[in-house]
């Protein structure tokens, strides 16, 4: 695995999976585009989570909901008053930082000192922020006195009182600028799914249990977006709301939690690197029951790669209407706008009842990361020089075959390796590429480096041209593996089934 995140960036800008998004004019700050390789790879990864959590079930609908959002749906989620971090500026140096994320990295006796002024039982941060962000300007003075470093200076700050802040970006839809044209980028995909609920019901007669997923994007304005892709202000979540009836909603987030476990190891990353971590009770959000992360051991440390939330009846009984008639258990806004009855009717009783919901939530870049982390691997070879391979899961590797011409000036040749690509790439296994850039040996440490698992040559063996005059070896290739280097002679008719076996899901 990768041992800093550093190494990462650099095969990454190198090879052309990540570039920092407007790099020419200074670069837009938490922000990436992905390049060639990373399309291909962050691509594979959706498509094995729609897979597995769309087509491989019988109790899950798709859906694709827009980035723009009503304010009122972003209003009775309660985002517009809540989805916000506490933040500080230093008054010297100016700068801006996540009250939480300042704190973890303060030195032990200076949190010491904190704990003390706030009266918090040391060693729980969270609590510690929370009272700090009740008594705001005892906090800013108290985190001057206890001598607070700013990890842009290294000197102690002069602290504001901290406040919160809304991550969410605002935006005006049509062409008046005004209050009643404002519409929010949203903030996480799982909205689009709760106020669609009625309409995917009605429209595929579903039975409790059921599920809705959804891949795209989401928008938060993090205050200090950092770690690559990790921490971003522009991502990728794909998301299930999972609806049960209410009783069952332990059981099934429990079976979530195993569920996602195990894909998670099934594309590549170790149970090892896997932690699931239940939340405390003090760390839970208000509207979830239970929370379980499950976090990974990234370069830059262990932390969450996706969270799987009991949200009890809270989501649909925010947005629904006739609240008063549903007997809806947790503490929601009144809804004085929606329009439609966000419930399921039981087909035995008749009563009309708000499902609960269990929420597996992860981040596609993240996923993206843990699995670049993982699969990073820097070998030295016998001839003492170093090589670096990239031992992604051939499924989810960018490139999955490169078909190489031996020598480019040999038309029979090249030719021959242009069919086969086109033949290879036929088998819908993904990215087959013809590969006649450079030497060979290049071509191979390049594939390496950026995960490609078979590299197919084309030489004059496979045109009847074979050295001893004879055209026994006629329409064989050898095919490099990449993680062991062996090169195997295979005829063409063989090929075809030796990659379907080792590429398909
Ligand atoms: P964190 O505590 O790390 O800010 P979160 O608990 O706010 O994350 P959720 O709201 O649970 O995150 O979002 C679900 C998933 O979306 C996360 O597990 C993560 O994979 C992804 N995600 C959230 N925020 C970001 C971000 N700023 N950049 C990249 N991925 C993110």
């Amino acid at each position: 695995p990768a041992s800093s995140l550093d190494e990462l960036v650099a095969l990454c800008k190198r090879r052309g999976f990540i570039f920092q998004s407007s790099e020419i004019y200074g670069g837009l700050q938490g922000v990436y585009d992905y390049g060639p390789l990373g399309v291909e790879l962050k691509n594979n990864l959706k498509q094995a989570w729609w897979r597995r959590n769309v087509y491989e079930r019988d109790d899950m609908e798709g859906l694709d909901a827009s980035v723009l959002t009503h304010r009122l749906v972003l209003h009775y989620s309660g985002h517009e008053a809540t989805f916000a971090d506490p933040m500080v500026d230093n008054r010297i140096t100016k700068k801006r930082y996540r009250l939480d994320h300042l704190l973890k990295e303060q030195p032990e006796e200076v949190l010491k000192r904190l704990y003390r002024a706030m009266e918090v039982e040391e060693g729980n941060l969270h609590a510690l922020v929370q009272a700090m962000m009740q008594a705001p300007e005892r906090a800013g003075g108290a985190m001057t006195a206890a001598g607070v470093l700013d990890p842009a200076s290294g000197e102690p700050g002069d602290w504001t009182p901290p406040r919160y802040f809304n991550m969410m970006f605002k935006t005006y839809v049509g062409p008046v600028e005004d209050e009643a044209a404002l519409a929010y980028l949203r903030p996480e995909t799982a909205q689009g799914i709760f106020v669609n609920f009625k309409n995917v019901l009605d429209a595929t007669s579903r039975k409790l249990p059921f599920g809705i997923a959804q891949i795209g994007k989401a928008f938060r304005n993090e205050i200090t977006p950092r770690n690559f892709i990790f921490r971003v202000r522009e991502f990728e979540q794909m998301e299930i709301e999972y609806f049960v009836r209410p009783g069952e909603d332990e059981y099934w987030h429990r079976y979530w939690v195993e569920e996602r476990l195990k894909w998670w190891q099934e594309m590549g990353l170790s149970r090892e690197n896997l932690v699931p971590y239940e939340q405390p009770p003090e760390e839970l959000a208000h509207y979830a029951k239970a929370t379980v992360d499950i976090l990974y051991r990234f370069p830059h440390g262990l932390e969450e790669l996706e969270g799987i939330a009991n949200r009890t009846d809270f989501d649909l009984g925010s947005h629904t209407k006739d609240q008063e008639a549903l007997g809806i258990t947790a503490r929601v806004l009144r809804n004085e706008h929606s329009t439609q009855r966000l419930a399921y009717r039981d087909p035995e009783t008749g009563k009309w009842f708000v499902p609960y919901v269990i929420e597996p939530s992860a981040g596609v870049d993240r996923g993206v990361l843990a699995l670049l982390a993982e699969a990073f691997t820097r070998e030295e070879l016998p001839n003492g020089e170093e090589r670096i391979v990239l031992k992604l899961k051939p499924q989810l590797a960018p490139i999955k075959v490169a078909v190489i011409p031996l020598v480019k000036n040999r038309p029979e040749i090249t030719e021959y390796a242009k069919r086969l690509k086109a033949r290879l790439l036929a088998l819908g296994l993904g990215r087959v590429l013809y590969e006649d850039t450079g030497n060979i040996g290049k071509a191979y440490r390049r594939h390496d480096e950026v995960g490609t698992p078979f590299a197919v040559t084309v030489d004059y063996d496979t045109i009847g041209q074979s050295k001893d005059g004879t055209t026994r070896l006629k329409d064989t290739v050898t095919v490099r593996d990449r993680d062991t280097m062996e090169q195997i002679r295979l005829h063409v008719d063989e090929l075809e089934g030796f990659l379907r076996e080792r590429l398909k899901w």
